[in-house]
């Protein structure tokens, strides 16, 4: 057999002919590690290089009749092409999704816009649901609008809606679970299910339920995006993004990337790299403390709500339980006080960076009203759905202990 980890040597013994997938934290450690290394380094060097000598005509001529499209065999061309420091980790990410392969861009917005771009012909059409990230429905409502591509919204949770919405040019139905900053949940398979019907391709979102919690490939979607500016690189400071599945639509993408140009520099590569040997751990701390401040916070008589999709009172509750094995480090909740008390709440905090962003080892926190809504009235932003006295936590690595004191202490400012 094939090890899950790295590929296994010709003379390697067979063993049982069921395999054992390894666990999250050998897989954010080992995960598609060929254990190829220059100087017999431990990390992947960072192979700092914008290009790739040939050693004469001869190699050059050889390296071009062998060449793929793009997928060179052994060796690279040119930085845009490909550079080793950015396959290992997309090998990593390719093991920890469960997908045969995976595409690593500068940012989350180059992963998704370089897929949508390429993947959709011109006068084609997409169904996406209505609470994906703020940008990609920006870009299919701008950008691929004036390609011909149109772009229906459909209700987060409304499944008839979303079959409803496909028509016969319809190439892509597009989602995001869980959701910002509600943590709606969708039903992977039932969108898997509507999207096989129809012919349809589906690409998730899975930022924020990340490999630990959540693999999407596994109930039938066909691209899994991140940014992996959150919870994959997990410390604040790199931006990246990456999409996984299958070889045959991973391929394109690579190629689609060489002329696009939103490759990932080999330095953040390795930033990366190092990050995902700890997602696990990371994955699973936030995971735990999220969950105890969910359940502190709705306690609480200062909050009115909390939205977090491992509490019962949450409204994707059941199918959030039925497809993750976490619940990720985000919680959103309304505090019971105007646009200015909730302010005055987040300023009392002293653990939390006022900032954007989540999935990092520093918890962060944010008003949606005043950060992503800014510019909006209060009447524009209840029609989006966003109160003012709405508050985005996005828990770190801290000591839940500590987050949870500290919390105690800035709500009673509220009192
Ligand atoms: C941040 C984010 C993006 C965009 O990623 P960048 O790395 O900032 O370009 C896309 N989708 C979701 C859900 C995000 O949170």
């Amino acid at each position: 057999m094939t090890s899950n980890l790295t590929t296994a040597n010709p003379g390697d013994p067979v063993e049982d002919s069921t395999p054992t997938l390894p666990g999250m934290n050998t897989l954010s450690v080992h995960g598609g590690d060929n254990r190829q290394r220059a100087h017999q380094a431990i990390p992947m060097p960072i192979i700092q290089t914008a290009t790739y000598a040939f050693a004469d005509t001869a190699d050059l001529i050889n390296f071009m009749q062998h060449k793929t499209g793009g997928g060179l065999v052994g060796r690279e061309e040119y930085g845009r092409y490909g550079n080793p420091t950015i396959q290992s980790v997309e090998r990593k990410v390719a093991a920890l999704e469960g997908a045969d392969d995976a595409v690593l861009f500068s940012s989350g917005m180059a992963a998704i816009t370089s897929l949508l771009l390429s993947a959709i012909p011109t006068g084609k059409h997409i169904v996406m649901t209505n609470d994906c990230y703020r940008r990609t429905r920006q870009f299919c409502e701008t950008f691929l609008k004036r390609l011909g591509i149109e772009t229906s919204i459909v209700a987060c949770g409304d499944y008839e809606a979303l079959e409803a919405a496909i028509q016969p040019s319809t190439r892509f139905i597009v989602s995001e679970s869980p959701t910002n900053p509600y943590l709606r949940i969708a039903d992977l398979e039932r969108i898997a299910d509507i999207a096989i019907r129809h012919k349809v391709r589906t690409l998730i979102d899975s930022t924020f339920g990340t490999p630990v919690n959540q693999r999407p490939l596994d109930y039938g979607i066909d691209y899994i995006v991140h940014s992996a500016t959150k919870y994959l690189g997990g410390h604040h400071d790199l931006l990246a993004g990456v999409v996984a599945g299958r070889k045959d639509r991973i391929a394109p993408l690579r190629d689609a990337r060489g002329v696009l140009g939103g490759i990932i520099d080999p330095q953040s590569a390795y930033l990366l790299e190092r990050g995902l040997k700890t997602l696990g751990l990371r994955v699973s701390q936030q995971n735990a403390t999220a969950m105890q401040v969910a359940q502190y916070l709705e306690a609480h008589p200062a909050i009115e709500r909390v939205w977090y999709p491992g509490l019962p009172s949450h409204p994707d509750h059941a199918i959030a339980v039925q497809q993750m094995s976490g619940f990720g480090g985000v919680v959103s909740f309304e505090v019971r006080g105007t646009l200015e008390q909730t302010s005055r709440f987040i300023d009392a905090l002293e653990i939390p960076y006022i900032a954007p962003s989540l999935g990092g080892v520093d918890s962060l926190i944010e008003q949606p009203a005043l950060m992503s809504f800014f510019e909006k009235t209060t009447d524009e932003r209840l029609e989006l759905g966003i109160k003012e006295n709405l508050v985005r936590f996005a828990i770190g690595v801290e000591d839940a202990s500590d987050i949870i004191a500290d919390l105690e202490q800035a709500l009673r400012v509220l009192a």
